[in-house]
């Protein structure tokens, strides 16, 4: 039976945890196992970050980001092997092409994106498979532009699904068949032209859901620093509990409301196939895993808050009192999709509509100007967006105590609360 492990840069972030993942993998030599990494710590803000420099002509600043990305990728090398000459020179051969990349940016297309920030997930497996190598495992690595065949739909392109199961079949099973076990990067694809494609940030759960989707795997399991999934972010708040069991449904509305645990696409292929997703303590073997599967018996047992900081609340109203009617919202949802905007909650008067969304100056200033001939635009910033599902009232009034309330939604199951 085929299972798909996922280790996120969170635990890659040294050669300790890498040495880890391996001896993971070990203790499941005899399965037939898929590995799907994502970048080593925070890489790909890192590559973000160099784009940005590298767009801005910042050449200084981008020369010393571009060392300490380097130097942070060959300590750990350097920390894996005995002899790390031969793994240091290739890594600094792909730290070249990096480079040579950012000197021919497209500047206006979401292309060069991709193709600067899926060198993150190129580095940690190249890292990966060499130590798995070195430590005898039969590993086979197989390049995840070759199989994860996407639109070009830069920074968050959408799968072909017919031609990925192709090439899973054409590539991954022959090497599974050999008792091999495969590592692929998360997150990153190719577009038909060949172009690297990005699935959405944190989007390595999501590669590991498409390919047990596409290989009918057993299970994929989600490693993670944390004892499983939990009702509240740890780091928050404190008396969290795990939740050992929720279904897919439960699972689905936390990451819509971001809950960071679970990319959000992940668990639509897993649902339509049957197959269970386990998140699972990479600390502490020992804890049994939550899991996550078509039961819901559990799902209303529990409160879950979920929160969003840096949100801005923008009210956007009609320049003559006339309604804020169809033809007005679909001028406005057109700003927010051409200026790729994910809207977190909002809501509609007779003059005025209210949206929510996560903060960033450069898109908030497109969109301001996309709105501003035909709509009176205003703003308010640094706000918090609480999400509650099965709530109680008394929850609801914790919260909300000393604290301004901008907007307030709710259904049965789940109340909004935008604050600050
Ligand atoms: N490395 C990518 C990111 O940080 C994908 C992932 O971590 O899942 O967004
Ligand atoms: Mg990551």
């Amino acid at each position: 039976m085929i299972k798909v492990f996922k280790f996120g840069g969170a635990l890659m972030q040294d050669a300790d945890g890498i040495r880890k993942v391996a001896s993971i993998i070990n203790d499941f030599k005899n399965d037939q196992l898929i590995v799907v990494v994502s970048a080593l710590g925070k890489t790909t803000n890192k590559l973000e970050e160099i784009l940005r420099l590298a767009i801005d002509k910042k050449d200084g600043e981008l020369k010393k980001a571009i060392e300490r990305l380097k130097i942070n990728h060959i300590e750990i090398t350097d920390q894996l092997f005995n002899d790390a000459e031969t793994f240091r020179n290739q890594l600094l051969i792909q730290f070249e092409n990096l480079e040579g990349q950012l000197k021919q940016l497209d500047v206006n297309s979401y292309i060069s994106y991709d193709r600067i920030v899926s060198y993150g997930e190129k580095f940690s497996t190249f890292i990966l498979n060499a130590y798995l190598q070195h430590q005898k495992l039969p590993c086979q690595a197989i390049d995840a532009r070759s199989i994860i065949i996407t639109d070009d739909n830069y920074t968050s392109a959408k799968i072909n699904w017919q031609q990925t199961t192709e090439q899973v079949n054409k590539k991954i099973r022959p090497a599974l068949a050999e008792g091999k076990f495969v590592l692929t990067e998360g997150f990153i694809g190719s577009d038909p032209s060949g172009h690297p494609t990005t699935l959405g940030r944190e989007g390595s759960d999501f590669t590991a859901a498409i390919l047990a989707s596409t290989l009918d795997a057993e299970e994929v399991t989600i490693w993670k620093n944390v004892p499983g999934l939990m009702n509240a972010d740890p780091n928050r708040f404190k008396d969290c509990i795990k939740l050992d069991q929720i279904s897919y449904h439960e699972a689905i509305e936390l990451a819509f409301y971001g809950a960071s645990v679970i990319h959000p696409k992940t668990i639509q292929p897993l649902q339509q196939k049957n197959i269970p997703l386990f998140v699972r303590s990479f600390d502490d073997l020992d804890i049994p895993a939550s899991v996550i599967s078509k039961d819901m018996s559990m799902d209303d047992k529990l409160h879950n808050i979920i929160v969003k900081d840096r949100q801005v609340l923008l009210s956007i109203n009609s320049r003559d009192l006339s309604f804020i009617a169809e033809d007005h919202l679909m001028q406005i949802f057109n700003a927010f999709s051409q200026h790729k905007i994910h809207i977190n909650l909002m809501q509609h008067s007779a003059v005025s509509f209210s949206v929510c969304f996560d903060s960033n100056i450069n898109k908030l200033q497109a969109l301001l100007s996309a709105l501003k001939n035909d709509f009176i635009v205003k703003y308010n910033d640094d706000l918090q967006l609480i999400t509650m599902r099965h709530y109680t009232e008394e929850l609801i009034s914790n919260f909300v105590k000393g604290k301004e309330v901008f907007l307030e939604q709710k259904s049965r199951a789940t109340v909004q609360l935008l604050i600050k």
